[in-house]
């Protein structure tokens, strides 16, 4: 990987947010990795979407291909084991007592983002890119800015090493996220993200709706949903 400001490390699930964010790398610096984590959740599906997305990326957009290197799959197993999240658990997704939703894996984000940096480190990257929002997020507390910001000071200081995290989804909604997506790739990435990136919290793929692949009824689906309808109505 070049060395220095050209090159990132994208956290890259195959989620819808993430998809869309590997193109903002992609658009943006000359070197772009990517990084995913199998901790066991239940929508481990999302990993199997990856090499579809980039195998369609570099199809459809050749001045990306040649900025895409490695992928790295990193796996933090461990993680299911701690938590009794129902992302993790086959248990029922609601509101907890305490406000937070249930599909919330304590310390996900961060160490998603401590693993990223390590990634980055290694490859000489600077630029760590997460789909993180605190718009429409689902209320969990590490998707907050000042908690990667936070995450920026402890890691740079704690590697000795300058990062930059970039959450270029921070302060838009899930409509604006397809807006931006058709700015950077029109209707062919609209199309790739559309059809192959994966939302469901359940791992549900059986159906497809105008909006994408999905059960339709959990969180993630009616969040998707939603904004695929505000994006529609006014794109
Ligand atoms: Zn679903």
């Amino acid at each position: 990987m070049a060395e220095g400001d050209g090159s990132a490390v994208v956290m890259f699930s195959g989620g819808q947010d993430s998809t869309a964010c590997l193109a903002w790398a992609l658009d943006k610096f000359e070197r772009v990795e990517t990084v995913a984590f199998d901790y066991r959740q239940r929508h481990r599906i999302e990993l199997e979407c990856r090499p579809r997305i980039l195998d369609r990326l570099r199809a459809a957009f050749p001045e990306w291909a040649g900025r895409l290197g490695q992928d790295h799959m990193i796996d933090l197993g461990v993680m299911g084991e701690i938590s009794e999240s129902s992302l993790t658990r086959e248990t029922e997704i609601k509101l907890q007592a305490d406000g937070l939703p249930s599909t919330f894996v304590p310390g996900r984000n961060l160490a998603f983002l401590t693993f990223g940096a390590m990634v980055a480190y290694r490859r000489g990257a600077r630029h760590i890119v997460g789909g993180m929002c605190e718009t429409d997020y689902s209320g969990y507390p590490d998707c907050r800015d000042d908690a990667i910001k936070a995450m920026q000071v402890a890691l740079s200081i704690g590697m000795d090493r300058r990062f930059t995290l970039h959450t270029p989804l921070m302060w838009i909604d899930k409509a604006e996220t397809w807006r931006m997506t058709h700015r950077l790739g029109g209707d062919k990435l609209v199309e790739i993200v559309r059809g192959e990136s994966h939302s469901c919290y359940l791992g549900d793929r059986t159906t497809m709706h105008v909006w994408g692949r999905g059960c339709g009824a959990c969180p993630a689906c009616e969040l998707r949903q939603a904004g695929y309808e505000k994006y529609r109505a006014a794109p």
